[in-house]
């Protein structure tokens, strides 16, 4: 037993409904990861590294403290923690962080091309866009720098080059919403694109609108 349990349960429920629903993009990797911050203290519970969602258990999942070490989990935690520190370094209303290689969004992050505004009820959740962090090499200093480098922008969603997704969520329960509407919208948006005829977006007043509301919340 650990005080921390219920955080550490929170983040092995999202992460197995994730790898169930093919969020990771292959059910039998280990790819992609999911955190959250833990309540008033500077602790994240995050995925371990190179351990199958299928097989993970509550003592598998790592809490660690904001210089990296670890804590609790018999594993060390995922090799892009540093991308998820950059976030709630850079983002203290951010309190859960999901990365996928989801599928749809994956295919934007091939043709470098951002996921615009599309709907009301996504613009509301994850701002007016999904923009494009540039690569680099997974699990690495530069990634996360590229990371914290798209934040100011204040969205709750990315696409990260030739590599798949980052979602935020002010609690990790959002975050996993959040990255259920960002696939929809990818969805939508590519197929949109195949049709070859003309698009239309989420007028700007409305984002605007949207994007009041979210500060103001
Ligand atoms: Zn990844």
């Amino acid at each position: 037993m650990s005080r921390y349990d219920d955080d550490k349960n929170r983040v092995l429920t999202c992460a197995q409904w994730l790898s169930d629903n093919g969020y990771f993009g292959c059910r039998l990797s280990s790819g992609g990861n999911v955190s959250l911050k833990i309540k008033d203290t500077d602790l994240i519970a995050i995925t371990p590294t190179n351990k199958t969602y299928h097989d993970m258990t509550l003592a598998d999942i790592c809490v660690v403290d904001k210089n990296l070490k670890q804590v609790e989990g018999r594993l060390p935690p995922s090799i892009e923690i540093g991308m998820h520190t950059a976030v709630y370094e850079n983002r203290p209303e951010i309190k859960g962080v999901i990365h996928t290689h989801q599928v749809f969004a994956s295919i934007f992050s091939v043709i470098n091309q951002p996921v615009p505004s599309l709907f009301d009820e996504v613009t509301l959740a994850l701002g007016e866009i999904a923009d494009i962090i540039p690569y680099a090499l997974s699990g690495t200093r530069e990634l996360a720098q590229n990371v914290s480098s798209k934040l100011g922008n204040q969205c709750h969603s990315y696409i990260l080059q030739n590599h798949g997704a980052l979602i935020l969520g002010s609690d990790l329960e959002i975050a996993l919403k959040n990255t259920e509407l960002l696939e929809k919208s990818a969805k939508v948006y590519h197929y949109a694109l195949t049709t070859g005829k003309h698009i239309t977006f989420t007028p700007q007043s409305s984002i605007d609108h949207f994007k009041h509301l979210r500060m103001s919340s």
